[in-house]
């Protein structure tokens, strides 16, 4: 696996590990042009490296017992992109105020669940909110762990009634923000656009006034 990382900073917003994964969509707002970010165990591992959740050493060695496996297997990147969907699901059901469908959360505690047999675990991590955990050796399937732990955490604590949807992207986030007002992401993208498009709006109504 390359050293090289294809994530940035500004895709780590979200303020929680859970909602950062569920954001590893381009187009979240227009489910014709979906397109998932994470595809490959590479891709994942790399994720969580830069997600602050995985120590490199251990994601090459995860890497490498899936190609021993003889991989590609695809069941990893499947069950992360099911664990991707019914995180997006509930805490977009959070962020509207409507009661979450509760088989996406029983399948959310179900990866928790499965995931957990494959690490040893430890306490949270107080800068990160991120989970401690190590990967046991060959099981790379115990990497979903810190996502659906997140996930799980958010769903039995009081910070969910915080969580937003981007109004310009859809993507979610915890607003941690003293007066609760967050819109975007980013003000740097989605909100400098909004207001971008505003002005324009604003300006051809009172050119046509
Ligand atoms: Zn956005």
């Amino acid at each position: 696996m390359s050293d090289l990382s294809q994530w940035k900073p500004d895709d780590f917003i979200a303020g929680r590990v859970a909602l950062d994964f569920a954001n590893t969509m381009d187009n979240w707002l227009d489910p014709a042009k979906h397109r998932r970010l994470v595809e490959t165990p590479d891709q994942l591992y790399d994720w969580l490296v830069y997600a602050g959740t995985l120590d490199r050493d251990e994601a090459k060695w995860c890497f490498e017992v899936d190609q021993v496996r003889g991989h590609g297997d695809r069941g990893l990147v499947i069950a992360a992109h099911a664990l991707q969907d019914h995180i997006h699901t509930v805490f977009q059901d959070f962020a509207y105020r409507r009661e979450p469908d509760p088989r996406c959360v029983s399948a959310i505690y179900e990866s928790l669940a499965r995931a957990v047999l494959h690490v040893k675990t430890g306490d949270i991590d107080p800068c990160t909110c991120n989970y401690l955990f190590e990967v046991l050796i060959d099981q790379p399937e115990g990497v979903l762990y810190p996502i659906a732990a997140s996930a799980a955490r958010l769903l039995l604590g009081e910070d969910k009634a915080n969580i937003k949807e981007c109004e310009g992207c859809g993507w979610l986030f915890l607003d941690q923000s003293k007066n609760k007002r967050r819109r975007w992401c980013e003000m740097k993208t989605c909100g400098n656009r909004a207001k971008a498009r505003r002005f324009y709006q604003a300006r051809k109504a009172s050119e046509a006034a």
